[in-house]
């Protein structure tokens, strides 16, 4: 996605964030955390965090900025222990400040929980009525999970004068808050959350946002995505089901259904295979990549063109482009070289930094696309300013035909579940036809795929949302919702 996916006000959606968890005796927990926000980066850009247990006490770490911009070597020397949640922050509820930032953590008597979220609450405005909260008071949707579980937390205090030790509890402290908490909360939530003792891993009941499990050493590793495990040598397990509230303790890991089964409807964001998750993740048992390969094969035989060459808009255009130049015949090039070291622009979380780093994103390889008829493949288009920007570069750049194929279907409607778009009005898609479109690009064809080819291309064996492209949001939405109670 270029300009896209990101700014705007109404909770900003884009991906909202990674989270990642561990709990391995014997091994640094902080350095394997270090290493798998990495891995992670690309579902955050604004701040990045991690909390760390040393079965004493829960130590937070967390800033404004990238994984190497907020830890060093010495930072990671000071956070011993074997378990540990981290996270990778986009805001899309909540400004983009430190107290933002995450794990959230809650003190509860001696020791503490901290919480990494990725997702959205839809109703976020009724939960913090029901606590009593008045808007302002609610940081973020994240924020507020963590305030819940902390109500029902029990306190422990088993130093001082005011030493006590409540009644033990049937799972432990945090599961037995979370199965009280968890059925409470709407929308999108994969949650990590840890205390002295466990580590818990939860999707929602429709799984909007992905999570998965793996293993490492005789312990356990959460991570919203599947590279996440493969760089610290974790082996896969599965990915966690919606609805799932899996624990790890010193019992191994179990899973408990904390939420009512007639809740349980899967429906995995499609933008992940889309654009969001690393072409290496793993998504309902296949690698993302293939599945992009596949959507252009798909674009190729539904809208065929004369072309000499296909090119792929850097970086997540390009495995969409080599399937529709499979499909079609039409040899593959590289036509745009991106600026490795500059992010991902879309979420830029302002308008002025997101228009200066598109402009030094790309560039064109003038010998390799003069005088040729182009077809130019890129997984979505939201705003189109970038867009329109590109073509306008490549024909200064020799091209003689730029025809546009996007690897999606339009993007007409803003996401409530997680992912930073803008308001309607400002997604290019919501009241044109596809010709108007290709008129505001000055593209010579455009094309998209279908809807039906793109779940064909994913795989239809569960549900899916698809309400940014569709307008059919499986959760209801309280527009304005972050709006009115975050004010
Ligand atoms: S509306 Fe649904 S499919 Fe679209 S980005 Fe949001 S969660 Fe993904």
């Amino acid at each position: 996605m270029q300009d896209d996916i990101s700014q705007e006000a109404v909770g900003r959606p884009e991906e909202a964030c990674g989270v990642f968890g561990v709990r391995v005796e014997g091994l640094a927990a902080a350095y394997l955390t270090f290493d798998a926000l990495f891995a992670l980066q690309h579902r955050g850009q604004e701040a990045a965090g991690m909390a760390v247990s040393d079965g004493v006490s829960v130590t937070v770490v967390k800033n404004l900025g990238l994984v190497s911009n907020v830890f060093d070597d010495r930072t990671l020397r000071s956070l011993p222990g074997t378990m540990a949640i981290g996270h990778t922050r986009y805001s899309t509820t909540g400004a983009s400040n430190w107290r933002n930032a995450q794990p959230a953590f809650r003190s509860v008597g001696d020791a503490g929980f901290a919480l990494g979220h990725n997702g959205n609450l839809t109703n976020t405005t009724d939960l913090a009525s029901d606590l009593g909260m008045l808007p302002g008071m609610v940081a973020s949707d994240s924020d507020l999970i963590a305030e819940m579980v902390s109500l029902k937390y029990p306190k422990v205090f088993q130093s001082g004068v005011d030493s006590f030790t409540p009644e033990p509890t049937e799972h432990g402290p945090l599961v037995d808050a979370l199965i009280d908490v968890l059925p409470k909360l709407k929308g999108a939530f994969s949650l990590v959350l840890m205390d002295t003792h466990q580590l818990v891993g939860v999707r929602d009941p429709n799984g909007f946002r992905p999570l998965c499990l793996g293993s490492l050493d005789g312990g356990y590793v959460i991570a919203s995505e599947s590279p996440a495990l493969d760089v610290i040598g974790a082996e896969f397990i599965r990915e966690i089901e919606p609805g799932e509230m899996v624990v790890v303790d010193d019992d191994g890991v179990y899973s408990h259904w904390p939420f009512p089964p007639e809740s349980i409807d899967p429906k995995l964001c499609i933008f992940e295979f889309v654009y969001f998750a690393r072409p290496d993740a793993k998504l309902l048992g296949k690698e993302v990549h293939g599945t992009r390969r596949t959507m252009g094969q798909l674009l190729a035989f539904a809208a065929p063109v004369e072309a000499d060459m296909v090119m792929g808009v850097p970086e997540s255009g390009v495995p969409a482009a080599e399937g529709y130049a499979k499909a079609s015949g039409i040899p593959y090039g590289q036509g745009l070289v991106k600026n490795r070291y500059i992010g991902r622009t879309f979420i830029a979380p302002d308008q002025a930094q997101r228009v200066n780093a598109v402009r030094r994103k790309l560039n064109p390889l003038a010998e390799n696309i003069a005088g040729k008829r182009l077809v130019v493949v890129d997984d979505s288009i939201v705003r189109g300013t970038t867009t329109r920007n590109m073509v306008r570069m490549l024909r200064d750049a020799g091209a003689r035909e730029v025809h546009l194929r996007i690897s999606s279907p339009p993007y007409q409607w803003p996401c409530y579940y997680g992912i930073d778009t803008p308001s309607r009005p400002e997604l290019l898609a919501a009241n044109r036809t596809v010709e108007e479109i290709r008129e505001y690009l000055e593209a010579d064809s455009l094309a998209y795929l279908s809807i039906e080819d793109l779940r064909a291309a994913v795989g239809a064996s569960t549900g899916f949302c698809d309400a940014c492209l569709t307008g059919n949001y499986p959760v209801p939405v309280a527009v304005n919702f972050d709006v009115e109670v975050l004010a």
